[in-house]
């Protein structure tokens, strides 16, 4: 494995990290819902670009509907699992 030739000096090493901050995006607004939107890309909530319509965002709602209902379920079981916890302690407590 190489090793580097000499140290690199602290003003060299600044010079170099002086390009690492980060930039605020530029946020702009979609055109035909209002959205808040990066630029150069679709609109992830109504689907369009440059006037037309790239995504199928029905298809998104119908997911993201299926993922709120299995998250429903989730917290469902859970919810169980702790009740039958408590009954466990109980059941031990006495
Ligand atoms: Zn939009």
């Amino acid at each position: 494995m190489s090793v580097p030739a000499s140290k690199k000096s602290r003003s060299s090493v600044r010079r170099r990290r002086s390009h690492h901050a980060l930039k605020a995006q530029n946020i702009g607004v979609c055109q035909t819902c209002q959205a808040p939107l990066v630029s150069h890309t679709a609109c992830t909530n109504c689907g369009v670009y440059k006037g037309k319509q790239v995504l199928d965002v029905s298809r998104n709602a119908t997911r993201a509907m299926k993922r709120a209902q299995q998250n429903v379920s989730e917290t469902h079981n859970h919810t169980h699992e702790e009740k039958h916890d408590s009954k466990e302690t109980e059941e031990k407590a006495s």
